[in-house]
């Protein structure tokens, strides 16, 4: 680090309101200190309990932090949660860290996000899901497999992707297109062509007899296993729906157990 260089960092860490907090110079609700971290409650939380975790040391962004304060975060970021799962009766957490203003971070200065949160609460931490043209994900693991490779010392297969399923931006608008058009047509045969009509429901009304049948069989299975359900440590369990019923209530009550007896 060049001379020059220097004073600008100071001059940003006197500035950062958060080394300013850990140096005691403005106020706020601690939580947990140590010699290398400080949990403070945030004062315009996401959610009541809302915690920042933050590194005593100024650093901007987590790729900056030493090895071993990133595996000790991992501890405290765990044993903090579990004490908001504890205490403020949530049914679960966020944790996240935001790294970079294009993440939604706000302060120069590292911090890790623990929120509590509950079924249908507004915190908003959407994520959304986005449709991948055909072969895309191969593509992107292709040009992970270097980095990884490098970084981790880990080997990636990666299937070359079929020449058929490899779909750039133009094919992609022209099959939409083309979709598009075939539709119109499909449409406008069925406005004109009242044979066609007449057949569409005769096969309407074939699959609606069958779906009657599979209806009715249905029932009668739901039946059953309605009529089962109070007997429920009896062995004798035929229905697969029943079965895997059971194994989901199974499993929320063990992964709840484990959570308290972590505290
Ligand atoms: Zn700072």
């Amino acid at each position: 680090m060049s001379e020059q260089q220097q004073p600008s960092i100071e001059e940003i860490k006197q500035q950062c309101i958060f080394c300013q907090i850990i140096h005691g110079d403005v106020p706020s609700q601690k939580v947990f200190e140590d010699e290398k971290f400080l949990a403070v409650l945030d004062i315009n939380p996401a959610s009541p309990g809302h915690m920042l975790v933050l590194t005593k040391e100024h650093y901007a962004i987590m790729p900056q932090m030493p090895e071993a304060d990133i595996q000790y975060l991992g501890k405290l970021s765990k044993a903090l949660s579990q004490v908001l799962l504890k205490t403020m009766q949530c049914e679960g957490s966020s944790i996240f860290i935001a790294n970079g203003p294009a993440a939604g971070q706000r302060a120069q200065h590292f911090m890790l996000h623990i929120i509590p949160r509950n079924e249908g609460d507004d915190v908003g931490l959407k994520l959304t899901e986005n449709q991948m043209p055909p072969g895309t994900i191969e593509k992107l693991k292709q040009a992970l497999a270097p980095g990884l490779k490098k970084n981790l010392g880990v080997e990636l297969k990666v299937e070359a992707p079929k020449p058929k399923t490899e779909v750039d931006l133009d094919s992609v608008t022209e099959f939409f297109a083309k979709t598009k058009n075939s539709r119109k047509e499909e449409t406008d045969d069925e406005s004109s062509d009242g044979n066609k009509e007449e057949e569409q429901e005769k096969e309407a009304k074939e699959i609606e007899d069958e779906s009657e049948d599979d209806l009715k069989k249905e029932s009668e299975e739901v039946e059953e296993t309605v009529k089962e359900k109070p007997k429920k440590k009896k062995p004798s369990v035929k229905k697969v729906k029943k079965k895997k019923e059971e194994k989901t209530e199974e499993n929320v009550e063990v992964s709840l157990d484990d959570i308290t007896s972590l505290l």
